[in-house]
């Protein structure tokens, strides 16, 4: 029952599990079946010794899981933070394995860590854990193995230094090995917009299923960063009126709609959002808790707690940041009639365009904004049309069926390989 796990209601990995553990046994998978698509496939621990800018020696620890290779290569970031663990990793393969499922990418699922604390460290330290972890995990990592890609604190710079020291391993320059490249070392046009592009169609296509027009449609966005920021900046392109932006320090409202590009010259100049010419301030919980048709949290993790979800006043919840909704949650939205696009759908279009990456990379032709555009609209129009079909058949709320499709296609991917033996 959900209500044993209530002192664990912000644990994410918790929230993953209660949900994997629902999807099972919906779909009633057997036992074995279901220590198969739980169970890691592969976790490297690895010491990553190196020489600090004092002269000292420092050993850091780092991880790559690899939850999933019953799709393809496992996929997923690599996040450097102080306070990493083998669990979170884990979860995070974890979800990255239904992710890829959902959106029907040919793709397990993967993630890796690296123990330190980016923010005291110099880059050309950084610089040094990173190749001396990508040395130390180079066995299993590779275009056709695993492939990783930014996460936390790592970002494109990071990714060419595991491109470079992985190409100087195998003699051969390859670009394949990692996504979130810059792009004139393989990266693909459009992925620093992917996600919040892939937030808008969902939205777009969620809006039809109430009869309301894009231009017609209330919006508020919590969190003004890649994902939220770009969400905003797309939807507001499209006339969709952009209510309210809620950032941490606070929200800025204005019922006729955000001038979004002048509220990113303002943030860019003042530092906040707030205090903006042509918006009224909020309170964060004011604006979290508006009238509105869309509500995309875009900001972090456990945002719709059991205290939160009953004062949620949208139609539509479209969930741009992973984890913003408590297990717990997820039935007072459903009583309360809330359409949920569920985050391992809605901010899909990040890994889409990673694997649009890759895709271009190992065919070394690559693709002009609007083709990849294109093709993630393709990509995320038909997963959210998958994933309202399946809810429908299986009379299920949106998070269910988008667990259960994702369990089912891995599920039967397993089942069609066979065991070896
Ligand atoms: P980001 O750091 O670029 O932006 C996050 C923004 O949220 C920042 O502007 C920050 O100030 C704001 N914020 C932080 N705490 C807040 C709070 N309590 N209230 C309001 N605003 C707050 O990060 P991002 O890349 O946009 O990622 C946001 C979320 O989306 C994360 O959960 C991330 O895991 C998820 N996500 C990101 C991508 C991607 O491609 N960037 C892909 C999939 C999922």
């Amino acid at each position: 029952m959900l209500t044993d796990h209530s002192s664990d209601e912000f644990n994410p990995w918790r929230n993953a599990e209660i949900r994997f553990n629902q999807a099972a046994d919906r779909l009633a998978l057997d036992s074995g079946l279901r220590k198969v698509l739980k169970t890691p496939t592969k976790e490297l621990t690895v010491a990553i010794p190196v020489v600090l800018d004092d002269g000292r020696i420092e050993v850091f620890t780092g991880y790559r899981v690899q939850h999933s290779i019953a799709r393809g290569p496992a996929k997923g970031g690599i996040r450097y933070a102080p306070d990493v663990t083998l669990d979170e990793v884990r979860a995070l393969a974890s979800w990255m394995t239904w992710k890829c499922a959902v959106v029907n990418l040919p793709y397990g699922g993967g993630k890796g860590g690296v123990i330190c604390d980016p923010n005291i460290m110099s880059e050309i330290e950084l610089e040094r854990v990173t190749r001396r972890y990508t040395s130390a995990i180079i066995d299993i990592i590779g275009p056709e193995k695993d492939v990783p890609a930014p996460d936390m604190n790592t970002n494109e710079r990071t990714m060419a230094w595991i491109m470079d020291t992985y190409s100087m391993h195998k003699r051969e320059t390859t670009t394949a090995v990692v996504t979130g490249k810059p792009l004139n070392l393989g990266g693909s046009r459009g992925r620093p917009e992917a996600t919040g592009r892939g937030c808008l169609f969902v939205t777009k296509e969620a809006l039809k299923t109430f009869h309301i027009p894009p231009t017609k449609a209330r919006v508020v966005i919590q969190g003004f960063g890649n994902v939220g920021g770009m969400a905003a900046r797309l939807m507001a392109k499209e006339g969709i009126r952009v209510i309210a932006i809620i950032e941490v320090d606070g929200a800025v409202y204005n019922d006729n709609g955000l001038d979004i590009e002048a509220l990113m010259k303002h943030k860019k100049a003042t530092g906040s959002i707030l205090d903006f010419a042509e918006g009224t301030n909020l309170t964060a919980a004011e604006a979290l808790f508006l009238d509105c048709d869309v509500l995309l949290p875009a900001a972090k993790e456990n945002v719709i707690s059991q205290e939160t979800a009953p004062k949620i006043n949208c139609k539509i919840l479209c969930e741009g940041a992973n984890g913003p909704t408590t297990a717990l949650a997820d039935s007072i939205l459903r009583d309360r009639g809330v359409f949920v696009i569920p985050d391992i759908l809605a901010n899909a279009g990040g890994v889409t365009v990673s694997y649009f990456e890759w895709v271009q990379d190992r065919q070394g032709y690559f693709w002009n904004e609007q083709l990849v555009n294109q093709r993630l609209e393709e990509i995320m129009v038909e997963s959210f049309r998958d994933v309202s079909q399946y809810a429908r058949d299986h009379k299920v709320d949106n998070r269910a069926a988008a667990y259960m499709l994702a369990l089912d296609r891995v599920a039967f991917a397993v089942k069609l390989r066979g065991i070896y033996a």
